[in-house]
């Protein structure tokens, strides 16, 4: 037996045959043609862009609505730029490459704008994937795979191009998906979350040690991949996956429950989304409402910025999928790593250099075209606009003057545009929390967005793994800044929220009750537990709680402490899954 650890990417457990993947990059010949061939070389070129672009086509038709079927729009629309085609025709006219280089260089080029990190470094794979696709059109190879599985099958690969884990997926055979390479936010991992697939990427060596056949278990959750388990091993993944699935099937019974304490307190519980895909699993995991969704998801895979219409019709889909519901969406929040086309980053310290509104500000015209699209979308709804990390009360009436001059045109341009729109903002930032009711008084609500505000009060970057155990939800100088916050905003009469990933976590839900937070959001597959822990409490217990927790000074004892009462407390929601999953972290 072997045994590898991934990165968990969507959770559940899978036991099954290995139905190993390959990915076939294209063979890439490399020639000048004589100057006389320009003519016929382009011919062919312009013939395989075609023919690619109608495979992919036919792909995305075979895939219905939904996440798949989308990240298959966008790799047709990557094949179909004309920047793509323009820039390999100029290399056959100008430098009398052969096609099949002329697209490799091309695509290379596109993909190093594209930066090492980030978000849209991982739309790289995307580009090559198509760029590759063309390339076997030109040598007339076939450029998918895809000898589908009969039988329920566990895929284990190098790396799997998204548009044939989309046909994989979707082909309702694929028990589980296990990836050598690859992380989280990879179009991969998403469309196995989004189709509720159980995943682990990264897991290092799996497609050298697994052969055909054998048997593997993969737990999503934890990221842990058994090659050739033993019986008691599968017997465990099974116990585990049987235990996971009746407590989720049970946790769902309150799902039309409200999420109140036996003593009255009444929170609300929304979701965090990046597509308007995810509505659906929102409305099926009991979410009351978005609380963020993550608009810069709208700026990757391509190479053009978003046109107002493309945000509007993001934005009226979950409007009108919400049936009501409050939705709050974040204006972008890009700058640092994520850096729409066009735009480059020089700075040292990204997390601290020009990002979310600041970045914003600085770019008045990608603000307009993304806030009069807002302004459009909410009459088909009920719209909360929401800015991002605002640090600064002039940040704040910065925005607000932009957003009334938007408005004022569109009134005069007849559009329609709802009476009221609450407009609140993330806090993000120790400054802000500890400015909080100053803030509170020129806005509608407050989010907590503890995934920046941890980074910046402790002063470590969320995403480096040297500082991770560092990354402490419950050290008393956060505990102590969200508590200003909720303390600023009910001064001034307004709801404060949190939508980092804290708000998700149930082991932190009875503190977050206890410092008093009107509204949880996380993602939607987090809200039973949550819940759960609300309804099984009390406020009084909570305040308890904190107090006894908080009478600790290092942020080790008092969070030993909370979990070891969670454990207690709720036996059954804290038990370990197969195996326990590496250290906290975002
Ligand atoms: C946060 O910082 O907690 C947050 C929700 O925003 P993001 O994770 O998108 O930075
Ligand atoms: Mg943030």
């Amino acid at each position: 037996m072997a045994k590898l650890t991934g990165i968990p990417a969507s959770p559940g457990i899978a036991i099954g045959r290995v139905f190993p993947v390959d990915r076939r990059r294209a063979r890439v010949p490399r020639f000048h043609i004589p100057p006389e061939e320009v003519g016929s070389e382009i011919a062919r070129l312009d013939s395989a862009v075609k023919e690619s672009v109608a495979q992919l086509q036919q792909i995305r038709q075979s895939l219905g609505e939904g996440e798949q079927g989308d990240i298959l729009d966008a790799h047709r629309m990557m094949a179909d730029d004309p920047s793509l085609l323009e820039g390999a025709r100029g290399l056959i006219r100008e430098e009398l490459l052969n096609a099949e280089w002329a697209v490799r260089r091309v695509v290379r080029d596109m993909s190093e704008k594209l930066g090492s990190d980030g978000y849209l470094a991982e739309r790289r794979a995307d580009l090559d994937e198509v760029g590759d696709r063309i390339v076997h059109n030109l040598i007339g190879e076939k450029p998918v795979l895809v000898s589908l599985p009969e039988v329920e099958v566990v895929i284990v690969a190098y790396d799997l191009p998204t548009a044939e884990a989309a046909v994989l997926l979707a082909s309702g055979k694929v028990k589980g998906l296990v990836t050598d390479f690859g992380s989280k936010t990879s179009h991969t991992a998403i469309l196995a979350r989004a189709l509720e697939v159980p995943c682990v990427v990264g897991a290092g060596q799996a497609s050298e040690i697994a052969r055909p056949g054998d048997v593997i278990a993969l737990d999503g959750s934890t990221g842990e991949v058994l090659v050739s388990p033993d019986a008691d091993e599968v017997q465990r993944f099974e116990a585990a996956g049987v235990v996971a699935k009746s407590r989720e099937a049970e946790l769902l019974g309150d799902r039309d429950l409200p999420a109140e304490t036996a003593d009255g307190r009444r929170i609300s519980l929304f979701a965090n989304i990046e597509f308007p895909e995810e509505v659906p699993s929102v409305l099926a995991h009991g979410g009351e409402g978005v609380g963020l969704y993550r608009t810069e998801f709208l700026y990757l895979n391509r190479e053009e910025l978003p046109t107002e219409e493309e945000h509007f019709r993001a934005y009226t889909m979950i409007l009108e999928r919400m049936q009501g519901r409050p939705v709050t969406i974040r204006t972008l929040d890009l700058g640092g790593d994520k850096l729409p086309i066009g735009h480059r980053s020089h700075e040292p310290n990204p997390a601290l250099g020009l990002r979310a509104i600041r970045f914003t500000l600085r770019h008045p015209q990608l603000f307009r075209t993304q806030v009069r699209a807002l302004l459009r979308a909410s009459v088909h709804g009920k719209l909360q606009i929401m800015l991002p990390m605002i640090a600064a009360v002039g940040e704040l009436r910065e925005s607000k003057a932009q957003i009334e001059s938007i408005w004022q045109e569109l009134l005069r341009e007849g559009k329609p545009v709802a009476e009221k729109i609450p407009l609140g903002i993330m806090l993000e930032t120790p400054a802000a929390a500890l400015a909080a009711d100053r803030l509170a008084r020129e806005c509608d609500f407050f989010s907590i967005g503890t995934n920046d505000l941890i980074q910046y009060s402790l002063a470590i970057d969320r995403s480096n793994r040297d500082v991770a155990y560092l990354y402490r939800p419950l050290h008393l100088g956060v505990l102590r800044l969200i508590q200003a916050s909720v303390d600023g905003a009910k001064q001034a009469g307004i709801e404060c929220a949190m939508c980092g990933e804290m708000a998700g976590d149930p082991a932190y839900a009875l503190v977050l009750l206890a410092l008093g937070l009107d509204n949880l959001s996380m993602n939607p597959a987090d809200i039973p537990k949550v819940k759960r822990v609300i309804r099984s409490s009390t406020l009084a217990d909570a305040k308890q709680l904190l107090a006894e927790a908080t009478a600790f000074s290092a942020h080790d004892e008092i969070e030993r402490y909370v979990l070891d009462q969670m454990h207690q407390r709720f036996p059954q929601l804290f038990t370990e899954p197969s195996n326990p999953g590496p250290e906290r972290t975002v």
